[in-house]
Formats: C-alpha cells, structure tokens, sequence
C-alpha cells in the first residue's frame, strides 16, 4: 500500500487545523502519512500541543511558513528551533521549505536533520524548472526535492515540466504533493484532472495531499476519489 495522507493545513479555511479533532479526522483516513504545515512564523508556537496528536503517523514531515526571509538572524533561528525541536519530538524524516523565500542557506547547516525544497508555481520568479532545481541540488548535495505536481502543471499544462523533473531528478524526489487545479490547491474529486494523480504511479515515495477544502466531509470525499484512481 502506497504511503499517502494530508498536509494538516488543508482545512484552514474551516477549522482549527491545530485542534486534536481536525488531526484525528486525517488519521480516519489515513495514520500512513502527515504533513504539518506551518503557514505563518507566528503559529509555530502551536507545534507543542498537536506532538502527541502526530507522533502516531507512520510517515511525517514539516512544511516550513512562507512568510518571513530565512537569513543568518536571531529571528530565523528561534523559529528553525522551535521547528526542528518539533520535527524531532514527532520523529519526522523530512522538512521543506520555499526556496525563494531563502536569503542565506548557511543558517539550516546547524541543523542535522532532511532537509528539502519544492519545485515552485507560476506565480514564482525562480525553482520551477528543471534545470534550476538541478543546480541547486547539485551544489547542496544534502539537500532533497518534494516534487509538487499541482505546481508543475501551473507552469506547463502539457506537464512536460513534471516529466523532465522527474527524469532528471528522481532519485533526489522525497516526497510528492498532490492536488488540482482550478484556481490554487483545489480537489481532484472537483476537478477531476486524474491525469495529475497518474503521475504519482512513476514514484514510490510519500504522498501528501494539499487540496484545499471549504468542508470537513470533503477530507474523505478526496482520499477516496484518489486512492480509487490509484489502484
Ligand atoms: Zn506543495
């Protein structure tokens, strides 16, 4: 069975998505795979409370928040602290972060822990092609991609771009996430654009799922719809 399951931000707009209820609502999906998705600095202070909700899932990783410049400073480093305390408190195997939100990469040495990028969306000056994710990973060796299928078709709808990514770079792959597209991060169950859940079959590793929902039941409504197009 193939390691798949929610980014813990998916239900923003609804709920607490730091509240032990909405956590367990993923786990009657799927306790395969979790991804906590810290979307601003500021609710970094929340990771506290949701490790006993999240040590349980077999797969975890941490999505690091867009909303500040990473740079050698005293701010930049109280939040990877508080984010690599948490990664490490729930037993993660991955964190990312935006690349284009980073000023100075030194400041994620001090931490021994995996790190990787995401290949960006359209609305992005840089990390979208496959050339420019090949030069960063071939100077920061350490460093692995989680390969984002909804921002790969943003650049390219032919998903051209997905296949060049994946033939160039797909032993550093770490991870994939998986949504539709309509305007942003939508339901595949909406959109119906199976052709995006089909390239999750040319990888093996984790799937998180990043569509966002204006309702709980929906949560059910998109595992189901995928795992059924992935048989
Ligand atoms: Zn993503």
């Amino acid at each position: 069975m193939r390691t798949i399951g929610f980014s813990h931000g998916v239900l923003y707009r609804v709920a607490d998505v730091y509240s032990e209820q909405i956590i367990d609502l993923y786990r009657g999906c799927s306790d395969a795979a979790l991804e906590t998705c810290v979307s601003k600095a500021d609710d970094a202070d929340k990771l506290q409370r949701i490790i006993p909700y999240v040590r349980d899932f077999s797969y975890k990783s941490v999505h690091l928040p867009s909303d500040i410049r990473y740079v050698k400073d005293e701010k930049t480093i109280r939040l990877l602290d508080k984010i690599v305390n948490y990664y490490k408190e729930v037993g993660a195997s991955l964190a990312l972060v935006h690349p284009d939100v980073v000023d100075d990469w030194e400041v994620f040495d001090r931490y021994k822990i995996n790190w990787a990028i995401e290949n960006m969306d359209n609305r992005k000056g840089r990390f979208k092609t496959a050339g420019e994710l090949e030069e960063f990973l071939g100077k920061n060796p350490n460093w692995r991609l989680v390969l984002d299928l909804n921002h790969c078709f943003t650049n390219d709808r032919s998903m051209a771009l997905a296949e060049s990514i994946l033939h160039n770079l797909k032993d550093k792959i770490a991870e994939v996430h998986l949504s539709g597209y309509i305007n942003l991060h939508d339901p595949l169950f909406a959109s119906k654009q199976d052709f995006i859940i089909d390239y999750c079959r040319k990888l093996d590793t984790p799937i998180i799922i990043e569509s966002t929902f204006d309702s709980i039941d929906d949560v059910k409504k998109e595992y189901n719809y995928i795992i059924e197009k992935l048989k």
